[in-house]
């Protein structure tokens, strides 16, 4: 009796359960197909306003205070957040929710434990599920209420939860294709630039600003090979192969994505290349916390922006090849054409010095010889590598000159050394001349990577063409020299001290011409024989030259007459140095002689003329010679009197 009515009024009670949560299932359903209607008509595409939705529901219903909901792309879980409206993948993917999500009818719920560490007051999960596709669309978690474990009870969860299915469903497409949406339209204005293009900085700019469109919330890197010719950009960096981390490197040289777990940075890092058909051109890397996880969506953007970019910088640089080809290809014919139009040596390191100089940018450049004195530093080269400072350079490239003639091509001087230096980039081209190293040209400049290939390529052609017109030069210059030298004293040939008065006489203000002729030499040869006289010969006329000073010139006039030319020197001054002469000839050692020396002089005042010159200072000399020898006299017309 007491059973039976003790019976009667729980069943009374569970039908009223049943009705009261009855009531509560056909009003959410109200209430969600409000929501859809707004979901629908809504222009807000950002998660956070249905997760406001939500969380009014349950709160409504169920009062339940603490929400938390997630939705399911792909292969990734994302957390849809009340206050922002940008997607965040949640810390792991689906894959490793799976063995707990089939687990989840087992209680407590172990799909809890995984998200116990976020949201610690949780302890009811409910997993949304396309039944038809068999895939896990949502999560919806919270601290239960004793009212919704009461309708938890019932018949109506399930069917709360198909409806909570078809809500989440369109929520999600909302909120997902909205998002890709808007990455498309930029994506799409990026590409259309890319192909507009041909300018690399703008192509660059645009994959710098499309990648952060792309990841706003992530660091981003932008890595690129410096095999082009490009200004510097801040923010773009070089790559650097002895510096740059392992993936990256992996990144470039396999031209496929690579994501590294950066225990020491605490980052993860994603590189992928920006590859085109011929190459790759460098990497795009996004640098994310250690717990982010790189979705198969990011991997497939950065993936786009990689190929399209990398396309886009491989033909800019085909464009801008084949347009530099023909620039270097006239600078080269131009070059040789002026190497062969008779330049002397320095004019032609004048003109191949400005020619590098205008090329390539360069801090510093030098021209280098090697010659019988040393490694000798022409004109052209800038005066730092006169410095001390510079010997450090100078000695590597003369070192790798022993070993081999192969140009160098160096991006970083100091990694190179191991040790500081002030310039870290480098080119130096060999000047070749018969198969051996004469010279070298070479730059350097402070920035390492500074120079591109592309350079050291146009660099090398522009030396390799003009060796032969160097080596041309000097060899001309090497048999002038032995034209216009005597042989025995090394003083100069009569006819180029003739014709260098000559040319005195047009242009300077005055000159003084001496002749000096060594007394009684005949006796010399005949007493010491005649190779005793050569070396009494050559010992004179390196007493002239030394006492003659840089502003005169001398020459061997004839036999043993040798002259000397002072050019815009007061006469006085001229006397007083061929008399320094005479006496330091006659200092000599055994065998000693003696000189006679005649002086001439002219000044722009009187009509010079260089025969008149020669003449007087030879009637000078003679009237030496009558007067006793070892002397000199400067010329007097009384001189042409007495001669008999
Ligand atoms: P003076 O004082 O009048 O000048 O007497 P000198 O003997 O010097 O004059 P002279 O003109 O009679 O003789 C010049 C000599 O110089 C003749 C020649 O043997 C000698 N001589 C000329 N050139 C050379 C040379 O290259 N080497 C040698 N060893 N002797 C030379
Ligand atoms: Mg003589
Ligand atoms: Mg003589």
């Amino acid at each position: 009796m007491y059973n039976e009515i003790n019976n009667n009024q729980l069943k009374r009670e569970v039908g009223d359960i049943i009705m009261r949560n009855k009531h509560i299932l056909e009003d959410l359903k109200g209430q969600l197909l409000e929501l859809w209607i707004v979901i629908n008509n809504s222009n807000n595409k950002n998660g956070s306003e249905y997760y406001k939705q939500f969380e009014k529901l349950l709160f409504n219903h169920f009062q339940v205070a603490s929400f938390h909901y997630y939705i399911v792309d792909h292969d990734t879980v994302f957390t849809i957040a009340q206050d922002d409206s940008k997607l965040t993948p949640y810390s792991f993917q689906l894959l490793e929710l799976m063995p707990f999500i089939h687990q989840r009818h087992i209680h407590p719920n172990p799909l809890l434990g995984k998200f116990k560490a976020l949201h610690p007051d949780i302890n009811e999960i409910i997993t949304i599920e396309d039944k038809q596709q068999q895939k896990i669309v949502g999560f919806l978690m919270f601290e239960s209420t004793s009212a919704w474990d009461e309708f938890a009870s019932t018949q109506y969860l399930d069917e709360l939860i198909n409806i909570l299915f078809e809500t989440v469903q369109l929520s999600k497409s909302r909120i997902i294709d909205t998002d890709d949406n808007k990455i498309n339209a930029e994506l799409l204005e990026l590409t259309e630039l890319f192909h507009s293009t041909m300018d690399i900085e703008r192509i660059l700019d645009a994959v710098i600003l499309g990648t952060s469109k792309s990841f706003p919330t992530l660091e981003h890197n932008l890595i690129l090979s410096n095999d082009q010719e490009r200004k510097p950009n801040i923010k773009v960096h070089v790559f650097d192969y002895l510096n740059e981390r392992k993936s990256t490197i992996e990144a470039f040289v396999s031209g496929d994505l690579v994501i590294e777990n950066a225990e020491d940075l605490q980052r993860t890092i994603l590189s992928a290349p920006i590859r085109g058909r011929q190459g790759t051109y460098g990497v795009i890397q996004l640098i994310a916390s250690q717990r982010y996880l790189f979705t198969e969506k990011d991997k497939k953007l950065v993936t786009f922006l990689g190929n399209t970019s990398g396309n886009a910088l491989e033909n800019a640089k085909l464009y801008h090849q084949s347009h530099r080809l023909v620039g270097d290809l006239q600078l080269i014919n131009e070059s040789s054409h002026r190497l062969n139009m008779n330049l002397s040596q320095q004019e032609m390191l004048v003109y191949l010095s400005n020619l590098l100089n205008q090329s390539f940018l360069p801090s510093e450049s030098a021209f280098v010889f090697f010659e019988d004195s040393g490694a000798e530093l022409k004109i052209g080269t800038s005066a730092y590598f006169y410095k001390k400072e510079a010997q450090l350079y100078l000695d590597y490239v003369k070192n790798h000159f022993t070993k081999t003639s192969d140009p160098l091509f160096i991006a970083d001087f100091q990694e190179l050394i191991g040790g500081s230096s002030k310039y870290a980039s480098m080119m130096v081209i060999p000047i070749v001349i018969r198969e051996k190293v004469f010279g070298y040209a070479l730059v350097v400049h402070e920035n390492s990577y500074y120079f591109s290939f592309d350079s050291f390529k146009l660099m090398q052609s522009i030396i390799r063409h003009s060796s032969l017109a160097i080596s041309n030069v000097i060899l001309r210059e090497q048999l002038q020299e032995m034209v216009d030298r005597d042989q025995l004293t090394k003083l100069y040939a009569r006819h180029y001290l003739g014709s260098f008065v000559e040319q005195s006489v047009g242009k300077d203000d005055s000159g003084v011409f001496a002749l000096i002729d060594i007394d009684n030499f005949k006796l010399v040869n005949d007493q010491f024989g005649h190779l005793e006289g050569d070396r009494v010969l050559e010992n004179v006329a390196a007493v002239i030259v030394g006492g003659a000073g840089s502003n005169a010139i001398s020459a061997r006039w004839g036999g043993e007459e040798l002259a000397v030319y002072f050019r815009n020197t007061p006469l006085a001054e001229a006397v007083a140095i061929a008399d320094a002469i005479r006496q330091a000839i006659e200092r000599l050692p055994s065998p000693s002689v003696t000189v006679s020396v005649g002086v001439s002089s002219w000044s722009k005042n009187n009509d010079a003329n260089y025969k008149t010159i020669f003449k007087e200072a030879d009637s000078a000399m003679y009237f030496a010679k009558r007067n006793g020898k070892n002397q000199v006299q400067i010329y007097d017309v009384k001189m042409v009197e007495t001669e008999t």
